[in-house]
């Protein structure tokens, strides 16, 4: 037997008790004639001491053990003297009576402590030696909790979790797929799914109801901080749905969550904001509502002043952010430097001090009197003691920029509580999204989106207008999810493929499939997806996805402890019918 407790399990009830531990070396600190070394395991450390007067011989050979061995123990529970209080297992120690090492260890290449030395690439590159740190080893278990949960909660509500197809034909989803060649079909490839989308429709055609996986998705795109080229969805259908039976299902599984998980009880409804209204007040479609700070639009009340920045610009507008009149030059240059970033792109920043005086100081006194400046403190709602920041520019970019600024802004005034959960739908989005490089209309979301109704007419005179019965959950500024009520009828979803430019023989090609099984009797149905990793990462209060997974990529998609991707042999690609273009 290895081990009769683990290394978090005893405590002050057990003293006097025979013990056998397991487990890792943390530490060992040799103090006068005692040696003590922390004991580590999966559920947490327990303190051994060795007695250099009572045993020198053990307690020499104690002296020896190097960090990260694994070494079995026996001996005696003891009372601490020095009692730690913020571990559960610090009122007690073993005073140890034997000891056994399972297998020495190298000196690991960084610390195995929950603050590390090791940077983001070696501690990648040892995962198996970071996954030891509490730090991270406790977000697989929040994971592994919220998997738990959330697969109770549906199977409640009658979800019946059904694997599809890892190797599949692509949809489009807005990303490029994965591909896998095939060796039993030469020339022909299968793709990884970018999601379940149109087997769970299929589901919902034969019958099923209510479908939800806990699913691996695939996508090969560019990545950031929040995004993985394989990451797990919370994938779910509903037939027989309307949107708001669809978002009060999932607001069911959020509050669950929240409850179950964080101990947070969300009694309200969550606001329901539409893409437009998102857009207009926060500047971006996954609002952050922590902190209020709404953006103004002051461009009449700019107008006219021979200010030609503001005159010949599309959107003028401000938020007001509350008691930094204040701000030095320095913090004013720190903001329009940081608008000014590339990734940014504002062209300037225009301030406003409201000083607590009651006068004005701006950058543009020279065009604007003391009463208009007063008229822009009136629609931004400032008071003596705030500080307006403006805009002005394109729309489009214009907006973004004063969207990342109001985070800035939230940021530096730590509005932004990770305590608070501010949970919401934005809804309406656009069917249809221009895109100025191929010159034609891309599904917003994904070609089996249901438009309104009442918007079809605008397919032929303004298509981008067309709203969709989309939506997406968004939780303190994080995209969590998304879904639409989908397409159920063979003549609709056909002109959907048409209005996006597929010829009727590609679109037949396809998704002959999904349109042949719309035929046979479809139900009306709708869904959504969640972000896992991200829903993980956000109860785990982590700015990255990347340490919610096990064995997560780099930002070059590359799997550094493995070293993938990799080339393949002469014959592997001879049996797949492959050549492999020179790489320059
Ligand atoms: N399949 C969609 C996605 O991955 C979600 C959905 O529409 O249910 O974004």
């Amino acid at each position: 037997m290895y081990r009769t407790h683990t290394c978090g399990e005893l405590n002050i009830k057990h003293i006097g008790a025979n013990v056998k531990l397991s487990g890792w070396v943390q530490r060992s600190r040799d103090l006068g004639g005692m040696t003590f070394v922390d004991l580590r395991d999966r559920y947490g450390i327990t303190q051994l001491v060795f007695n250099m007067e009572t045993d020198p011989d053990l307690c020499k050979s104690a002296r020896k053990l190097g960090r990260e061995f694994v070494i079995q123990v026996e001996g005696v529970v003891a009372e601490r003297s020095n009692k730690n209080k913020n571990i559960p297992t610090g009122e007690i120690e073993i005073i140890t009576k034997s000891f056994q090492v399972l297998n020495s260890s190298l000196t690991p290449p960084f610390t195995i402590e929950s603050h590390t030395d090791g940077g983001d690439e070696l501690r990648m590159k040892y995962r198996y030696l970071d996954l030891r740190r509490e730090a991270v080893r406790k977000n697989l278990e929040l994971r592994h909790q919220m998997a738990i949960q959330i697969r109770n909660y549906l199977s409640g509500e009658n979800f019946l979790e059904v694997e599809t197809p890892v190797l599949i034909k692509s949809t489009p989803e807005g990303a490029r797929d994965f591909v896998v060649p095939s060796r039993m079909n030469p020339g022909q490839f299968y793709a990884l799914p970018q999601s379940p989308q149109t087997f769970k429709q299929l589901l919902m055609v034969a019958g099923l109801d209510r479908y939800f996986q806990i699913v691996k998705c695939f996508r090969d795109e560019d990545l950031r901080a929040d995004r993985q080229p394989e990451f797990t969805q919370i994938d779910c259908e509903m037939s027989f749905v309307g949107r708001d039976d669809v978002l009060d299902a999932f607001e069911g599984l959020s509050n669950h969550l929240f409850k179950s998980i964080k101990g947070v009880e969300i009694t309200e409804k969550y606001p329901k904001l539409s893409y437009e209204e998102a857009l207009r007040r926060f500047g971006n479609d996954k609002p952050d509502t922590r902190f209020e700070m709404e953006i103004v639009d002051i461009k009449e009340l700019t107008a006219g002043k021979n200010f030609n920045v503001f005159d010949s610009a599309e959107y003028v507008r401000g938020i007001c952010a509350e008691g930094c009149a204040e701000y030095s030059r320095k913090q004013l240059d720190e903001l329009t430097d940081f608008v000014k970033k590339p990734q940014i792109g504002a062209k300037g920043l225009v301030y406003v001090k409201y000083n607590e005086a009651g006068s004005f100081k701006s950058s543009v006194d020279k065009f604007f009197s003391p009463d208009d400046l007063q008229k822009w403190a009136d629609a931004m709602g400032a008071r003596p003691g705030d500080l307006m920041l403006i805009l002005a520019g394109e729309t489009e970019s214009t907006r973004r920029a004063l969207s990342e600024l109001r985070l800035e802004m939230g940021r530096r005034l730590e509005l932004m509580d990770p305590d608070v959960f501010r949970p919401l739908w934005v809804v309406d989005f656009p069917l249809l999204e221009w895109d100025e490089e191929t010159k034609r209309y891309h599904a917003m979301h994904h070609p089996f989106t249901r438009p309104y109704e009442e918007d079809l007419e605008l397919f032929k005179t303004d298509p981008g207008k067309v709203r969709a019965m989309a939506y997406d959950l968004v939780i303190n500024g994080v995209e969590i999810g998304g879904g639409s009520i989908r397409i159920h009828n063979e003549d609709l979803q056909q002109q959907m493929f048409d209005n996006l430019g597929f010829t009727r023989e590609e679109a037949a090609k396809q998704f002959g499939f999904l349109m042949g099984a719309f035929r046979y009797g479809a139900p009306p149905h709708g869904g959504i997806a969640f972000g896992f990793d991200r829903w993980v990462a956000l109860f785990a209060g982590l700015d990255s996805i990347r340490d919610t997974i096990a064995f997560p990529k780099n930002n070059a998609g590359r799997d550094v402890m493995i070293d993938t991707p990799s080339t393949i042999s002469e014959a592997q690609l001879d049996e797949l019918f492959l050549d492999v273009r020179k790489i320059e």
